[in-house]
């Protein structure tokens, strides 16, 4: 089945709104393994909308549409259906009741223009709309399959969730389930992780393997599609683990685990307790760790260029005399140079101290919260091998 997406409203194309809507129907047709291949946005405009759906009918079997169903003059999605299938808009008493009980709940007198909600081109199944007053619809013809949900978002979502997606399914025989396991790289960029896995990438189709990079982290996506969930996993497992062996020690977690929470917990595992002193972070490291677990932390410095300890000589001591005033069992000195945009790094234990070099690219907060990122994420990885 191939699907696009009409997305209908003036308001869009002024910019006046972020289309949201298609960005979320395209997600949720990914996930549920429908291939979307086009989208179009087009005004509040009868000729354009009716050459849009003539077009997408020429590509695709299903055109989902969103937005124009409303009451008012420039909602004309209805009509420019009707008007394209040659079909005639027929009034529906029994969706105008519909309408009519919604507004009796709302305690809101309808307008005439309601009217026009229940009106719907012959043949068109309507589909119930919980959150709102105008029914969606799915008109089948011998050209395709066109399906119209309401504009706004907290009508649209139930909507295709609930009842369209069902349709689709069953309507084209989809059956199965689509799993997706997520596993999580930090402070390793996109090209790097590609060059580790991409012939794992090429070679699989089920699961398919995709990545997505954010300033925090490379997602590696393992998706499969099976009759049931439990299977899918099973499919995945082989390929995760082919993953695993090609990112030794470098997959910080999966799902919704996060750096600091691996960190923080790897910590307390270990019995630490700890000081952190930052002077580019600005508190980040320490702010993060806390939140991820609050006994973790004794304190954390902010040391600038004006403080006496910023120019110390010796960090490691400055270290040591934090952890043994706030109390804690470790510190964590993070410095930098701006000659060489490197952060210097000591790990301080009472026995010993470890250093990382770790280069800065880039400014401003992005800059700090990838330091930040791979900050914690050396220290994860120190402490993993503890
Ligand atoms: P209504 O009955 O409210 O008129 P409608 O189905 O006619 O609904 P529109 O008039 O096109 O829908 O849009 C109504 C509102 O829904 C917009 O003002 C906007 O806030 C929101 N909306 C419309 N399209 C989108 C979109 N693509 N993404 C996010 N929000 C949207
Ligand atoms: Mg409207």
């Amino acid at each position: 089945m191939k699907t696009e997406l009409l997305m209908i409203g003036t308001e869009l194309l002024l910019g006046q709104i972020q289309d949201t809507n298609s960005t979320w129907i395209s997600q949720v047709l990914a996930e549920h393994g429908i291939d979307c291949f086009q989208k179009t946005t087009v005004g509040d405009n009868r000729a354009r909308i009716l050459g849009a759906l003539d077009a997408g009918l020429t590509r695709s079997d299903v055109i989902l549409c969103s937005g124009g169903l409303g009451p008012t003059e420039d909602d004309i999605t209805r009509e420019s259906i009707a008007a394209l299938l040659d079909r005639p808009l027929v009034f529906r008493p029994e969706l105008y009741g519909a309408i009519l009980e919604r507004f009796a709940v709302l305690q809101r007198a309808p307008t005439e223009n309601n009217k026009k909600q229940a009106a719907l081109p012959e043949g068109a199944i309507p589909i119930e709309n919980p959150h709102g007053t105008a029914p969606g619809l799915i008109v089948e013809d011998p050209r395709g399959i066109i399906i119209c949900m309401p504009g706004v978002p907290h009508e649209l979502k139930p909507m295709l969730v609930e009842r369209v997606l069902p349709w689709l399914k069953k309507r084209f025989g989809i059956g199965g389930v689509l799993y997706s396991r997520v596993l999580k790289v930090c402070g390793v960029g996109e090209s790097r992780i590609d060059a580790e896995i991409g012939d794992l990438m090429n070679a699989h189709s089920n699961p398919t393997i995709g990545l997505l990079a954010s300033p925090e982290f490379v997602r590696i996506r393992l998706t499969a599609k099976a009759p049931t969930e439990n299977e899918a996993r099973a499919l995945i497992e082989p390929v995760a683990r082919a993953v695993y062996d090609r990112l030794p020690g470098q997959i910080m977690g999966e799902g919704d685990d996060t750096l600091e929470e691996k960190t923080a917990g790897l910590l307390r595992d270990r019995g630490h307790t700890i000081s952190v002193i930052e002077t580019f972070t600005g508190g980040m490291i320490a702010q993060r760790l806390l939140l991820a677990d609050p006994a973790r932390v004794t304190e954390g410095v902010i040391l600038g260029p004006g403080s006496r300890e910023y120019n110390t000589e010796n960090f490691v001591d400055l270290g040591r005399n934090h952890m043994l005033r706030s109390g804690a069992i470790a510190a964590l000195v993070c410095t930098y140079s701006a000659v060489d945009a490197t952060a210097r790094v000591f790990f301080i234990t009472p026995g010993e101290h470890t250093t990382w070099d770790l280069p800065v690219a880039g400014s401003g907060i992005r800059a700090q919260v990838r330091l930040t990122v791979s900050i914690l994420e050396q220290l994860r990885r120190h402490l993993i091998l503890q």
